[in-house]
């Protein structure tokens, strides 16, 4: 059994648009699949994954609605937990979080680099606050992006100036607490509340750097992600694996700890 909690899928026409932008943009890093979720499904089938943690992201404020729409049209299928977005810039962002609750959502992507915000500018915090009200799960993009170029937007240093506005509600800084800044996230996030997922590390964390982190921060807050369709389960549960942790935190990070946190 596997859980990702970090995969990306898109309506059918936006899929045939998005894959190949992202794919370019990216340097080239070639697609598992094309996008669209029949694809998806399919992969988490080849790959043992019992359920995927859906992270849809409002690229710009016009968009917020069908992003979130197209997450609550995923609300019924029991292999996917869709996660909405909201933009920074729309002046809809506090209610969208309302509907996305009511709707039965239980978390929010948000991508600092994609929606053009620093995570600790003082224009979020209404954002945050509302989040931690209605008890969401978040997930950041966190550290480089390859597809962006400079200036990083979430920094280990500037999540940590902001944990705290999140209360008791879950956050999740992805790419093993931030892309690229493993060093940063040593020192600074390991210890704290957050979760990190594993997305997109296999072949560019060293192993032993992985399995540092997991000693300094908590066997109960790592999470299995692979960013499927830009890397698979299969290589990120590998690294895990190779790891050689034992049993019971090998599984805790491939499934148990996402299954606590989604209730599922
Ligand atoms: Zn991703």
């Amino acid at each position: 059994m596997l859980i990702d909690f970090h995969t990306h899928a898109f309506p059918d026409a936006v899929a045939e648009k998005a894959i190949p932008t992202l794919s370019r943009c990216s340097g080239g890093v070639v697609p598992a699949y094309d996008g669209k979720i029949k694809s998806l499904k399919a992969h988490m089938l080849a790959h043992d994954v019992d359920y995927a943690v859906v992270l849809n992201i409002a690229t710009n404020p016009h968009q917020e609605k069908k992003v979130n729409d197209f997450a609550i049209s995923l609300l019924g299928d029991e292999m996917l937990v869709p996660f909405g977005s909201v933009h920074p810039d729309s002046g809809d962002a506090i209610s969208e979080l309302e509907r996305l609750a009511e709707a039965g959502i239980k978390g929010i992507k948000l991508h600092p680099d994609y929606q053009n915000f620093f995570v600790d500018e003082e224009r979020l915090f209404p954002i945050y606050k509302k989040i931690a009200d209605l008890g969401f799960i978040t997930v950041f993009h966190a550290g480089a992006d390859i597809g962006y170029p400079k200036p990083i937007h979430c920094t280990p240093q500037r999540l940590l100036k902001v944990l705290d506005l999140f209360g008791d509600a879950p956050v999740v800084a992805a790419h093993f607490g931030g892309y690229m800044l493993w060093e940063e996230v040593a020192e600074v996030l390991c210890g704290t509340q957050v979760y990190f997922d594993t997305a997109f590390s296999y072949g560019k964390i060293p192993p032993d750097f992985a399995k540092e982190i997991i000693a300094l921060h908590s066997t109960d807050r790592i999470l299995l992600g692979s960013d499927m369709p830009w890397s698979t389960p299969t290589d990120e549960a590998r690294l895990i694996r190779s790891l050689q942790l034992d049993d019971a935190t090998t599984d805790a990070i491939l499934f148990n700890n996402a299954k606590r946190l989604l209730s599922i």
